[in-house]
């Protein structure tokens, strides 16, 4: 396959650019140096390039020349890339390691940066058979506040002139499988992470006559309790739900009862209904389990993220692209969704998409390396030709579906 000849050939400026990355990791939506990296890297690349305004985003569109489908019915295919890193202090011994005090690329961020200029560049290579136009997302902000949300918003998914028709991303692991092992499921993949905050207010008094008080203490731990009994009772126990409260804050002083008490919980879900109807649910319970003890309860609900869903066709092409390029035995079915996040899940929402995992263990037992997020977490960058290669193949092989359809339509 041409693709994986070309990421080979190219594969030492990859693993050179990403090994550039990691040695200046940049947090949120501002990555100045990481920006400047990926530009300069696209350089001489026939693209049309387009910087974010209120994030450091880069987006780039390439025109394939081949297929003989024109305006709006062309295909447009995204690739996706997140560019940040985490406030982590890297503890490994690489001659590559950070240079940016208590910053980490601990998510391996930098090798989807450096594999997504690698799909840019094969791409380009091979443009003349290009059936139609790619969209490359370099994307601020993964790990927090956001950035595919503003990216959307400034015209993301129209960047090629029209609307994308297929999307896709991966992510590398540092541990679990070994080294080079694609993995995914269809469907739900990631869960939706919303955060809730909940104010009981009742009335502060002296801890010797509670009567004479409204106490919020007991109030507020019999909701801790109930939103237990709400996840086990009401909903279905195979569309999950978890609610975890990290947070508990109430009084000053053991004899004083306070005017309030404050929590905030984590709430994760699998599917739009699950997500929808918990938040309900928990104002609910909230407001009536005060109103009870005769006191109220304040919540206050802080969407974040949603539910990263694998279409099921796009999933499909997807794993049967990856088992063409690397071998059936490369390919582990994912019995169960993961209950973190990300924020392709925003692209999922408006346009058909696939994401894949791939792992980036450096060692041979995989299943005690350090995970993703430890300041341990280390990454094997000679799979991110590999990864280079797939985002590629996708583009090609979907435009020239895409292109076929549109014939015969
Ligand atoms: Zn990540």
């Amino acid at each position: 396959m041409r693709t994986l000849d070309i990421a080979s050939t190219i594969g030492p400026d990859l693993v050179a650019l990403r090994r550039e990355l990691h040695q200046v990791p940049e947090l949120g939506l501002e990555l100045p140096l990481t920006q400047r990296l990926v530009l300069d890297a696209l350089v001489g690349l026939d693209l049309e390039v387009t910087l974010g305004k209120g994030l450091s985003s880069v987006v780039a569109v390439l025109r394939g020349r081949g297929g003989d489908r024109t305006g709006v019915d062309r295909p447009v295919v995204l690739l996706r890339g997140d560019m940040d890193a985490l406030p982590v202090t890297e503890d490994l011994d690489l001659e590559h390691v950070s240079r940016h005090p208590g910053l980490m690329h601990a998510c391996g961020h930098d090798l989807h940066v450096a594999g997504l200029v690698g799909a840019a560049r094969i791409l380009h290579d091979l443009r003349d058979e290009l059936e139609g136009d790619v969209v490359f997302m370099f994307q601020p902000g993964e790990e927090g506040p956001g950035g595919a949300e503003p990216m959307i918003a400034e015209g993301l998914l129209d960047a090629a002139g029209r609307r994308v028709d297929a999307a896709y991303a991966l992510h590398v692991f540092s541990s679990e499988h070994p080294l080079g092992q694609w993995f995914g499921r269809p469907g739900p993949l990631m869960a939706a992470a919303d955060e809730v905050k909940v104010r009981v207010v009742g009335e502060g008094g002296h801890g010797s006559q509670p009567f004479r008080a409204k106490d919020p203490i007991p109030v507020a731990c019999e909701i801790v309790v109930a939103l237990q009994t709400l996840v086990t009772r009401q909903f279905d126990v195979f569309d999950p739900v978890v609610i975890t409260v990290g947070k508990f804050v109430g009084g000053t002083k053991d004899n004083i009862i306070p005017d309030d008490a404050v929590f905030e919980a984590t709430v994760r879900s699998l599917s739009p209904e699950a997500r929808k109807a918990v938040s309900g649910k928990i104002t609910l319970l909230a407001e009536q389990l005060a109103a009870a003890h005769g006191l109220t309860a304040e919540v206050e609900h802080l969407p974040g993220y949603p539910v990263t869903v694998n279409d099921e066709d796009e999933y499909a092409f997807a794993k049967d692209t990856i088992v063409d390029l690397f071998g059936a035995d490369r390919y582990t079915h994912q019995r169960d969704p993961e209950m973190g996040a990300e924020d392709f899940s925003f692209v999922g929402e408006l346009v058909p998409s696939a994401y894949v995992n791939l792992s980036a263990c450096p060692v041979a037992d995989h299943a005690s390396a350090p995970d993703n997020h430890s300041p341990r977490a280390d990454f094997d960058d000679s799979v991110v030709p590999d990864g280079a290669a797939l985002l590629a193949e996708l583009a090609l092989r979907r435009t020239a579906q895409l292109s076929r359809r549109a014939t015969t339509a």
